[in-house]
């Protein structure tokens, strides 16, 4: 079964490619398994995708503990600064820096043992209250500021659209943060890259594709709907 919906989605992808003259290779799927069983990972990673995305530290620190190690793990949530700690050499990007202080965490921990870690800024294009990340204007003075941590390295941009029930309604969205990293391209900073656009889930990711997506995070378009309760 998740066969089929990986199926269906991948066709969708290559479609919205082909639409916009891009070619798959350009397209990174994070299958997002929130919520979802171990077995249900399993079942999609015998059908060969190598990213998924979590939105919590443990939750994420538990499958990783249970999965194959060619997982490439992503931290889509919103990230505390007393959790860096636990998920730091698990994450391959954290996608979902939104402050100089989390960033901070991040390079006193990263120094501490020696590592590396990728990262994406947060960007609330539609400036909604409910959620997380920075406004357009701040997003240039904060990477200024994290370019100057060594062991902090920024690869791209993130946002989370709006829920909306007609996807053309977010393209907007997609376009706006797609010129703001080409804005950013343009400093030429040292130690920043703004290669990565993470951005389009289930309801918009052939819309975010068709904007420059090169990461779309689906989860309930493979997986099915969450059951928060359980
Ligand atoms: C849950 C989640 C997704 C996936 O959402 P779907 O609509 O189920 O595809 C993508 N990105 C983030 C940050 C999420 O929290």
């Amino acid at each position: 079964m998740l066969k089929e919906n990986l199926i269906e989605v991948e066709q969708k992808i290559e479609e919205a490619c082909k639409r916009a003259g891009r070619r798959r290779e350009e397209v990174t799927l994070i299958a997002v398994s929130k919520t979802k069983p171990v077995s249900m990972l399993e079942e999609v990673y015998d059908c060969g995708i190598r990213n998924f995305g979590e939105n919590k530290v443990q939750e994420l620190v538990d499958k990783f503990s249970k999965l194959p190690s060619d997982i490439n793990w992503h931290m889509i949530g919103h990230l505390q600064r007393n959790k860096v700690k636990a998920v730091i050499d698990k994450a391959a990007l954290i996608h979902s820096v939104d402050s100089v202080r989390l960033a901070e965490a991040i390079e006193q921990e990263a120094a501490k043992r020696g590592l590396d870690v990728d990262v994406l800024i947060e960007v609330n294009v539609a400036e909604e209250d409910s959620k997380f990340g920075l406004k357009v204007e701040d997003v240039l003075p904060m990477i200024e500021t994290i370019a100057t941590f060594p062991h902090v390295h920024i690869k791209g941009l993130m946002t989370i659209a709006p829920f909306v029930e007609n996807p053309e309604e977010n393209r907007t969205v997609f376009a706006q943060l797609r010129k703001l990293s080409v804005d950013i391209a343009g400093k030429n900073i040292d130690n920043v890259s703004v290669g990565i656009l993470s951005m389009g889930m289930t309801n918009d990711f052939e819309i975010a594709i068709e904007e420059g997506a090169t990461i779309v995070r689906v989860g309930t378009a493979i997986f099915g709907e969450r059951n928060y309760q359980i």
